[in-house]
C-alpha cells in the first residue's frame, strides 16, 4: 500500500460500507480468535488495522494483506464492534490500485470477467457436470431454480456434490430446474478480495437473469451464495426465497417426503463451514441430514461457533497457502484423532480443501470426506 494519509484510508473504507477505524481500541481481541494462530504467521489482523488507522504500509506484505480468510470470529468477539471484514476489504482494495495482490486472485478475476467463473474454464461447460442427467430447464412452473456453485460445476470431485443432490431432489419429487450456462459466479469471494466491480458485474447480471426468468425460490449448494443472495443481492433487486441444500434435505426429511431407508453406519465427524454456521446460523439442518442418514456424530472440538476455518474464505481458496500453514491439514487430524470415518461438510470450498489435506496427510485409506448430500444418497435407494 502506499503511504496514505489517515483520513483517505478511512474514506475509503467507509466507502465500502465498513465502520470508523477510529472504533478499534486495538485490544487484540481479534488476532487471538482468529484461526492463524494456530499457525506460524505474519498474519495479525489487529496489526494490520493499526496499519490502516495510521495510513502506512509498514512492512505489510500481499500475503498479510490477503491473510484473512473471512472467517467472522473476530467479528463475532470484537467488543467494539469493528466491521473487521469490511475494513479488510477496503484495505485490499486499496493496495489493489497500487497492483498489491497475488497473481492467483488476479488469474481468478480475469477468469470471472472472460467465463463467468474463476476457474478458467469456457462458459459453455458450465453443465458438463449434468450432461447424462437431463436435468430441466427452469421454467414458469417450477418451484426452485437449483443454482450450483461453480467449483460443483468445474471440479471434478466437487461435482459429485451437485449429482448426489440431484439424486435426492429426484427421489423427494422436488420440482427444480436449472438456467444453464448464463449463470456467472455469484462473486462472494470476490467481493472479499477488494474487487466491488467485478463483484458489480456478476451480481447486476445473475440478478436480471434470475429475475427475467421468473425465479422465486432458489436452492444453493454453497454457502458463499447462500450469503450473496441472501444477504448481498437484495440490495440489488434480487429478493428471492434462497435455501441452502442442508436446510432443503433436513426439510424433506422431516416432512417424510424423502424416505430414507438404508443406513450409513460409519462415524461422522461434522465441519462447520464458516459462511453456513458463523455467518448464516444454519448449524442444525447439516447435523439433521446426517443423523437421519444413520450416521454415528463424533464430536471433533471447536463446533459451531467455535468451528475452525478450512482456510478457502476470503479469496484464499484461489491462493496458494504453505502446508504447515493449511487449517484444513489441523482439521482433518482432528477428525482422525476423534475416530471419524467420515469428515462431512456442506460447502464445496471446505470439501476441496479438506479433501486434499485428508491426502496428504495419509488418511487415504481412514477417512473420507463428504458432503451431506453425498452421505444422505447414501441412505436411499439408487434411482
Ligand atoms: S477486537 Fe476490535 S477493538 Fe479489539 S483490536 Fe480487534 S478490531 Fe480493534
Ligand atoms: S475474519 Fe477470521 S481470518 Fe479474518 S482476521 Fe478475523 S478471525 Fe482472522
Amino acid at each position: 500500500m502506499p503511504d496514505t494519509p489517515f483520513f483517505e484510508v478511512n474514506e475509503a473504507i467507509r466507502s465500502l460500507g465498513g465502520e470508523d477505524l477510529n472504533l478499534c481500541m486495538q485490544c487484540g481481541t481479534c488476532s487471538g480468535v482468529c484461526p492463524w494462530r494456530n499457525v506460524e504467521t505474519e498474519f495479525f489482523i489487529r496489526r494490520l488495522i493499526r496499519f490502516g488507522q495510521l495510513g502506512v504500509e509498514g512492512s505489510e506484505s500481499e500475503e498479510v494483506l490477503f491473510g484473512c480468510t473471512t472467517c467472522g470470529r473476530c467479528v463475532d468477539n470484537c467488543p467494539r464492534g469493528v466491521a473487521i471484514i469490511d475494513v479488510v476489504k477496503g484495505m485490499r482494495a486499496m493496495g489493489a490500485e497500487v497492483g498489491a495482490m497475488p497473481a492467483t486472485l488476479k488469474a481468478a478475476a480475469g477468469s470471472l470477467e472472460s467465463h463467468g467463473n474463476p476457474w478458467g474454464e469456457p462458459r459453455a461447460k458450465r453443465f458438463d457436470w449434468a450432461k447424462d442427467l437431463d436435468l430441466p430447464p427452469f421454467g414458469p412452473d417450477t418451484e426452485y431454480l437449483l443454482s450450483v456453485c461453480c467449483t460443483s460445476c468445474y471440479d471434478a470431485r466437487s461435482r459429485k456434490i451437485a449429482r448426489a443432490l440431484v439424486q435426492v431432489l429426484r427421489a423427494a419429487g422436488v420440482s427444480f430446474g436449472v438456467i444453464g450456462t448464463d449463470e456467472n459466479c455469484c462473486g462472494e469471494a470476490i467481493r472479499k478480495t477488494g474487487n466491488e466491480e467485478a463483484f458489480g458485474r456478476l451480481a447486476e447480471a445473475n440478478v436480471s437473469l434470475f429475475n427475467g426468468r421468473g425465479v422465486k425460490k432458489i436452492i444453493v449448494t454453497s454457502p458463499h451464495c447462500f450469503h450473496t443472495y441472501t444477504k448481498e443481492y437484495p440490495a440489488l433487486g434480487g429478493e428471492w426465497e434462497v435455501i441452502h441444500h442442508s436446510q432443503l434435505l433436513a426439510q424433506l426429511v422431516a416432512d417424510g417426503r424423502l424416505k430414507v431407508e438404508g443406513k450409513v453406519a460409519a462415524k461422522v465427524a461434522y465441519h462447520d463451514p464458516c459462511y453456513l454456521g458463523r455467518h448464516s446460523r444454519i448449524f442444525d439442518e447439516p447435523r439433521a441430514v446426517l443423523g437421519a442418514a444413520g450416521a454415528t456424530a463424533v464430536e471433533m472440538g471447536r463446533e459451531r461457533d467455535f468451528s475452525l476455518c478450512c482456510g478457502g474464505g476470503g479469496g484464499r481458496v484461489w491462493m496458494e497457502t504453505a502446508h504447515d500453514q493449511r487449517f484444513s491439514v489441523l482439521r482433518v487430524r482432528e477428525a482422525a484423532e476423534a475416530g471419524a470415518e467420515v469428515l462431512a461438510t456442506a460447502c464445496p470450498y471446505c470439501l476441496t480443501l479438506l479433501e486434499d489435506s485428508r491426502k496428504t496427510e495419509g488418511f487415504e485409506d481412514s477417512l473420507e470426506v463428504l458432503d451431506v448430500a453425498e452421505v444422505l444418497a447414501r441412505a436411499i435407494p439408487p434411482a
